[in-house]
This record gives structure tokens, sequence and C-alpha cells, in this order.
């Protein structure tokens, strides 16, 4: 960790809070997540994520957070770092227990920067939910027991690189493959060589027309194929209406799909949208744009970037809102350096502590 890294709060103890409290400490950090294998989509192709994490410790509590910055929306983990430290100062004023006030405040200091949104918002609710000794599933009124069973997701790569991830995946029931290349055909025919399982596939706007994507996809319905995440570039929604008219597969957006305001023109285009704490700011956002999907009367997914079991177990603990999850990224990583949600033949387990419930690995 770098000496700037550490840096101090200098709050005092707001009046409105009564008893002493400590003054905060908090702590950001980049950590550098290395692939088991390269991880390809048609977006980039890479061998590690370097990722922002804060550690908000006061009352003897540390809640931890993580933020994946997207370089789809020209974010790095240098700029979220520092966009995490800036707020140090102001977190340390305000009172966390009183969160909804507490993020708006600190959010309104922040233009963009969602990996640090979400680095900020998921170690706040971890403290919250710690302060309070309850899980943060619980704080948000959702029942465990309705987690979903996650996808395992299939990168784009060479037929028999593919074969072979496919049976690494033996035990996830449902797996999800990138796809929007001119190889789709040959990827899924990989796909299908090995299993008859249920598949998800994802073109991350690949398809750049849509007579290429209504071709596509009235092949993908005859393999076997139950979603279709964004198929053509994000600003491309009266395009996607067009397709969403002439194909029997819901359309998910993912990369169209950034804060809450996008899906009231959203729900005219496709049938589903995919939230994901890193792309929209972190849990309490997504919660919110989960809601109101719902009552569109959208699907719903919990997606992820590659990250650790800290944002993996904070997207999980408002799985159970989801008809859907995509929460393998920590899956993907050789070093996680924590451990929190755990998969049972493809499903989503909340872990019991409070807060994230998620430890040191
Ligand atoms: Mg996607």
């Amino acid at each position: 960790m770098t000496r700037r890294g550490w840096l101090h709060g200098l709050a005092a103890v707001p009046a409105a809070l009564g008893a002493q409290v400590q003054r905060p400490r908090i702590v950001v950090e980049e950590v550098t997540l290395r692939l088991k294998h390269t991880w390809t989509t048609t977006m980039s192709s890479s061998d590690e994520r370097r990722n922002v994490f804060l550690r908000h410790t006061r009352d003897g509590i540390t809640g931890i957070g993580e933020g994946a910055p997207i370089v789809r929306y020209g974010e790095n983990a240098y700029q979220a770092r520092d966009a995490a430290e800036s707020l140090i100062s102001t977190l340390g004023h305000e009172n966390p227990l009183a969160y909804v006030d507490y993020l708006r405040e600190a959010f309104r200091r922040l233009t963009g920067q969602y990996a640090a949104r979400a680095a900020i918002d998921i170690s706040t609710m971890d403290w919250v939910g710690q302060k309070h000794g309850i899980p943060l599933y619980r704080l948000f009124g959702l029942d465990p027991a309705k987690a979903p069973i996650t996808t395992f997701s299939i990168g784009i790569d060479k037929p028999e690189v593919v074969r072979q991830k496919v049976r690494e995946a033996e035990v996830f029931p449902v797996l999800k493959i990138k796809v929007g290349l001119d190889n789709d055909e040959e990827t899924i025919g990989a796909v299908r060589a090995e299993t008859d399982k249920p598949l998800r596939v994802d073109a991350n706007e690949g398809w750049k027309d849509k007579e290429t994507a209504l071709r596509k996809i009235r092949w993908l319905e005859s393999q076997g194929v139950e979603i279709v995440e964004q198929p053509m570039p994000a600003e491309m929604i009266e395009e996607t209406r067009w397709l969403r008219g002439r194909v029997n597969i819901p359309l998910m957006a993912d990369e169209a799909c950034r804060s809450i305001t996008d899906i009231p023109k959203l729900a005219e285009a496709y049938d589903a949208v995919n939230v994901k704490l890193s792309k929209s700011g972190g849990m309490c956002e997504a919660y919110k744009m989960l809601q109101l999907a719902r009552s569109y009367g959208m699907k719903t997914m919990i997606g992820c970037m590659i990250e650790s079991s800290v944002g993996i177990t904070a997207a999980a603990h408002v799985s159970p809102l989801t008809d859907w999850a995509d929460l393998d990224g920590n899956l993907l990583i050789a070093n996680d350096p924590y451990r929190g949600v755990t998969v049972e033949n493809g499903k989503l387990v909340l872990p019991e502590g409070p807060g994230l419930g998620v430890r040191p690995a």
C-alpha cells in the first residue's frame, strides 16, 4: 500500500449523533486481481484487472467496499482512487447510520466515477450492517432463500479453450457465453459439443446493425439460448425496439443501463436489465434500479465485473430482488483476497455474518 493510500478523515463528531464516536479512518488502495484465464470480450482482452478497495473504520468497526473501474465508461483505477480519496474529509463529517443522506451528500461531490461510488457505498453499507449486527440482505428486507442461481461466464476464445472452460464449469446449471464476433456460430458449436445446458449470450454491443442482430438471434433461438444481452450498441434504442418485435428471446440491456434514469426509455426496447454495482455506483443505487425496472414489468439480472468476493458478495445481498444472477467475477480470478458468498450447485448462498459477512481469505 502506498503512503498516499493512508489518509485520515478530519471529522468533528456530528452533534446530531449525540454519543461519542471515534473519528473515522478511511483507507483507499488499488489492488491487482489476476485472472485464471485471459478474459476476452468484444471490448477488450486482459490477464489482470485493477480495482479499488476502501476500508472505513469507526467505532471499532471496519466496513469494506470495492469498485471495478469500467473502461467502457472511461474509468480507471487511479482516477477511482483519487475520487474516493477526495471525499474522505466529507465522509468524516457525516453520520453513516443515516446512509441515504450520507451517500447522497458524498455523491453530490463526485461527478461520474461510479467505481469510486461503489467502493464508498459498499463500505458504508458493510459498516452500517455490522453496526446493527445484521446481514445486509436483512437490512434491505430480502429473503436469502430467494437468491437466484448464478451463471458462469465463458469468454471469447479458441474453440478448444471454450470446450475446456465449459468442462471446468460443470457444476453450473446455466452458462453465459460471450459472443458478438464473426465466429459466434463456431463458439456456440464448441459449447454445444460439450453440453446441452441452457445458455445465455452476451454480445457486448458487438452486432453493429439490426439485420445482423436479427440473423444471429434467429439462429441462437435454435441453440437453446434463453437471453440475449446487449445485442447492439447502447445508443441503438430504436433499432433494438425493432429487433424485439421480431425475435422470441428476451433482450437485456447492460451497457445501455447505467443509471436509474435510463430505465424508462429502456423499457420501450428491452425486456430486461442487467444491473451491476460498479456500473451504477453501489448497492443502494442498484436496489432502486431493480425496483424501478420491476415496476415497469421488466425482468432483472444482477451482474458484475471482474471483482473480488467483496464486490460479488455485496451484489449477492441484493440478488433476492432479481430474476437472474451473473455473479461469477470472483470465480474468474486466482488471487481473491476475501471469502464471502458461496455457490452450491449454481445457487448463491449468502453469508450469515453482519454486514457483508466477508472475511480475509
Ligand atoms: Mg454484459
